[in-house]
């Protein structure tokens, strides 16, 4: 494959030997399920073609070096029993983290040298943070033969993003990025890690889901994540459950009667309605309905612009924009306030419909937004 050998040349030059291996990993999109990981719900992300390559060799030294094609940044070097959470150590923070919840998890990890370059999209909602951290997490459980388990190593990645980088993910990102499987969205249940590979081929039902990537992140995302969390816990408590994966749909009139913050019913009837929806996706995947899930995608972007709050104008207007020019249906996906939407069209469609939300996004004074399909692709895999 060239770009394993890209990736393990440049190692080559960069640290003067060749790596033990080059591995790789996914970025990922989220079909539903929005915002409900961390309420212990349920996702159904797939995998994307763009992965983060990484070129890795084995220390016993304690040394750690991490470097990155893809940034100006320096070769950054550190020992491996000198690794402090939440010390700012931009990008390498990520695969450092990784090697940090390792040792941490009790992990003989003695040091490594990598290099990586990835082509997910930075900062798009599509988690190019995860693919770092899961190849990084995969090389090390090969080179130094953890014998971690696919959902263990994705619950690494996500202690090293939550506890060393210092951002509070859910274990969503990371569990597609190592699990997933070509031609299959993975239906996660993020209370057990249980999971099923649910067959998502598009093509061979005339379909395409296109990414919209607006390319904008709104400053007011940055509290907007925790703020949603701990509205969640609270509604939680005060309806007696541990999380909201606890409340049944059918149980959701009384629930929402319950409750007497509006912000908090709002926030409930979203995670207990797109909970619902996975399930109604599922099912529709399942019978081979698979045009049947455009509308249930455009009623969970309603949920999270009403309810939930995160939409944004140009995430608002790739949906109206592409329903309009007769896509089945579009959703927001990811964190919110800017990123990526998704937008399920007929395959001889796709064109006229991105040519709208081009022509929209121009006419709205918007910057261009970047489109391209998502094909499900493989999770983390050794390329060499
Ligand atoms: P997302 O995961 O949605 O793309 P995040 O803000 O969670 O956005 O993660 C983006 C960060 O991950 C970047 O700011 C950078 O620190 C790191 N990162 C992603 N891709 C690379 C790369 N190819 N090289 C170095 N760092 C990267
Ligand atoms: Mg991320």
């Amino acid at each position: 494959m060239a770009r394993a050998a890209e990736v393990a040349a440049r190692f080559e030059e960069l640290y003067g030997y060749a790596p033990d291996g080059v591995w790789s990993a996914p970025g990922r999109v989220n079909l539903i399920g929005e915002y409900t990981d961390f309420n212990e719900g349920f996702v159904l992300p797939l995998a994307l073609p763009h992965t983060a390559v990484a070129a890795v060799a084995r220390r016993t030294d304690g040394v750690l070096r991490l470097h990155s094609a893809d940034l100006d940044a320096p070769l950054a070097e550190v020992r491996v029993d000198e690794l402090t959470p939440l010390s700012d150590g931009g990008w390498a923070a990520y695969p450092a983290g990784v090697v940090w919840a390792l040792r941490e998890a009790g992990h003989p990890v003695t040091g490594a040298d990598l290099h990586l370059s990835s082509t997910v999209p930075t900062g798009a909602g599509l988690s190019s943070s995860a693919a770092l951290e899961v190849v990084t997490a995969l090389a090390l459980d090969e080179l130094f033969g953890l014998g971690l388990t696919r959902p263990e190593l994705a619950v690494l990645a996500q202690r090293a993003e939550n506890a060393f980088v210092g951002v509070p993910c859910g274990v969503m990102d990371q569990t597609a990025s190592a699990c997933c499987t070509d031609g299959h969205a993975l239906h996660l249940d993020c209370r057990d890690l249980s999971l099923r590979h649910v067959p998502f081929d598009l093509a061979a039902q005339g379909l395409r889901l296109l990414v919209v990537d607006t390319r904008v992140k709104h400053a007011l995302g940055d509290g907007a994540y925790a703020e949603r969390r701990a509205g969640c816990e609270a509604g939680a408590r005060a309806l007696g459950v541990s999380h909201l994966r606890d409340i049944a749909y059918e149980e959701l009139p009384a629930a929402l009667a319950d409750l007497t913050s509006d912000k908090v019913r709002r926030y409930v009837r979203h995670v207990v309605s797109d909970n619902h929806r996975v399930a109604q996706v599922i099912g529709l995947l399942d019978a081979g309905d698979v045009r049947a899930i455009g509308p249930v995608l455009t009623d969970g972007h309603a949920s999270l612009r009403d309810d939930l709050r995160i939409s944004c104008p140009e995430l608002d207007l790739v949906v109206s924009t592409a329903n309009a020019a007769g896509a089945l249906g579009a959703r927001m996906t990811g964190g919110g306030f800017g990123g990526s939407a998704i937008v399920l069209v007929e395959s001889g469609a796709s064109d006229a419909v991105a040519k709208s939300v081009l022509d929209a996004f121009a006419a709205a004074g918007f910057a261009a937004p970047r489109v391209f399909p998502a094909v499900a692709s493989a999770g983390a895999r050794r390329e060499a």
